[in-house]
């Protein structure tokens, strides 16, 4: 079997679809322009029978409650009935209550009154999520930014390969992006979202905070929580994770040029591994701990490159005050190492949107599963109206500097969509 390129370099699939899972746009232009046409035409532009008009024109005319405020004199009118010199009024009367009534049901969510009102609540304020905010609120949108603040490169010291921003640590990055968005009006908060639903038009979002919980509501949301790294169960392997556990050759092979690195293998991707850290250092070994037996080719291109290769399993990561020191193969003794690379199974953190009908698919590498992802089209809308993801959570090989820019086209995506909505409203 010849090795094909890993991560970055991409050759990721959606399970049960094979040309990457996520219809594309195939108009030609601009970035905006297909943003907006892949918009249109999945929201903007829907039929006038789409189940997002019948919500408008199915709503009771005269409800209930609404009959109840209606006021005295509408009510005497009702009385009468509509004779044909009074039909004119007596439609004007039924519009403004089924216009009151549309009205309550917006501010409502699960019997809780919601009083702040968002063009689109970000949800997950890392380079995609932020990204995405400062786009929305240049554009002029009101936007709520909710960050629980654990963005998965945390526990790294530096952000890499983030051209003019390199070696930046990742909390500096992020406080920069909160000021941007805070700087064009937007609102950030530190908190996390505990539930999502959608409330008619609009979506309630139930926020927990330290100040206590409450639900606000979102014309839209673009939701960019991020994914998070599952490790291989390996004592001591977790606690160096970010440090000199790694998993990314660009983001941090530069630092580890030279040294004595091991690739755990869990899986075929430690030979794509092997084979990219074996760039940038003379001094890597495979170990094969858990991992898939090598065939001939890999055998032939590890040993073309100069890697080695070490039996056994992996029994735990050894670390003194200086780092990382190596690792105990079971019955074979200690190797010394200067960094382990893992391949860590990535999931996308998506629980808040299943109960909107949206979950997880499986990606592959070839025929092995490595993660999950929401799938999108390009500009980051899912299959349900008004709800887009960007960065980690729809594609787990982005790097920092990508997530960025799937943030900035779900963020313009958005705001042309929420253009649409008031051209029709207000034609
Ligand atoms: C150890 C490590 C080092 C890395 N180093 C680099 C590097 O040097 N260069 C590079 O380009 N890439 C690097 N990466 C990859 C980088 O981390 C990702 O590309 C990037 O974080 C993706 O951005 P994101 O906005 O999609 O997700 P994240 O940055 O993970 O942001 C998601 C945000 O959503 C928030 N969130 C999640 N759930 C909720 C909720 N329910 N409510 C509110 N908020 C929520 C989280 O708190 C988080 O802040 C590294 C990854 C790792 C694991």
């Amino acid at each position: 079997m010849s090795v094909r390129p890993f991560l970055i370099t991409g050759c990721a699939r959606t399970r049960g679809s094979p040309g990457g899972g996520a219809p594309t746009s195939s108009s030609s232009g601009t970035w905006c322009a297909r943003a907006s046409a892949s918009s249109s035409s999945r929201v903007g532009l829907r039929p006038p029978d789409s189940s997002r008009d019948s919500v408008l024109t199915e709503m009771p005319v005269v409800s209930e409650s609404s009959a109840r405020v209606a006021p005295r004199r509408w009510r005497i009118e009702r009385s009468r009935g509509p004779t044909a010199s009074r039909a004119g009024s007596w439609s004007i009367v039924l519009l403004l209550l089924r216009q009151k009534d549309l009205s309550n049901r917006r501010g409502r969510s699960d019997g809780q009154h919601m009083n702040e009102n968002y063009d689109v609540v970000v949800v997950g304020g890392g380079a995609a999520g932020l990204s995405g905010a400062v786009a929305l609120a240049r554009s002029r949108r009101s936007v709520l930014v909710v960050d629980a603040g654990d963005s998965r490169n945390a526990p790294a010291g530096h952000v890499h390969n983030f051209l003019s921003r390199d070696g930046t640590p990742p909390s500096e990055l992020y406080a920069a992006g909160r000021a941007e968005v805070t700087g064009y009006g937007g609102r950030v908060e530190t908190a996390r979202v505990a539930a999502l639903a959608r409330d008619g038009e609009r979506f309630g979002v139930q926020i927990s905070a330290q100040t206590g919980e409450r639900t606000v509501a979102a014309r839209r949301l673009l939701v960019a929580t991020g994914l998070r790294d599952v490790l291989p169960d390996v004592p001591g392997l977790a606690a160096r994770w970010g440090i000199d556990v790694l998993h990314c050759p660009y983001c941090h092979g530069w630092e580890v040029r030279g040294q004595r690195i091991g690739i755990l293998s869990t899986g075929p991707a430690a030979v794509h591994q092997a084979l990219l850290f074996a760039q940038l250092s003379p001094h890597v070994t495979l170990l094969q701990h858990t991992g898939p037996a090598l065939d001939a080719d890999q055998h032939k291109q590890l040993g073309a490159l100069g890697v080695a290769i070490a039996e056994g399993e992996v029994e735990r990561i050894e670390a003194g005050t200086d780092g990382l020191t190596g690792v105990v193969l079971a019955g074979r003794g200690r190797l010394a190492l200067d960094a382990v690379v893992v391949a860590p199974r990535m999931e996308a953190r998506a629980e808040l949107l299943e109960p909107l009908g949206l979950k997880p698919a499986e990606v592959l590498i070839g025929e092995h599963p490595v993660g999950t992802r929401i799938e999108a089209d390009r500009t980051g809308a899912t299959a349900v109206p008004g709800v887009w993801v960007a960065g980690n959570l729809a594609d787990p090989q982005a790097q920092v500097v990508g997530a960025a820019a799937a943030g900035l086209m779900a963020g313009a995506a958005i705001n042309f969509d929420l253009i649409l909505d008031e051209a029709r409203s207000r034609g």
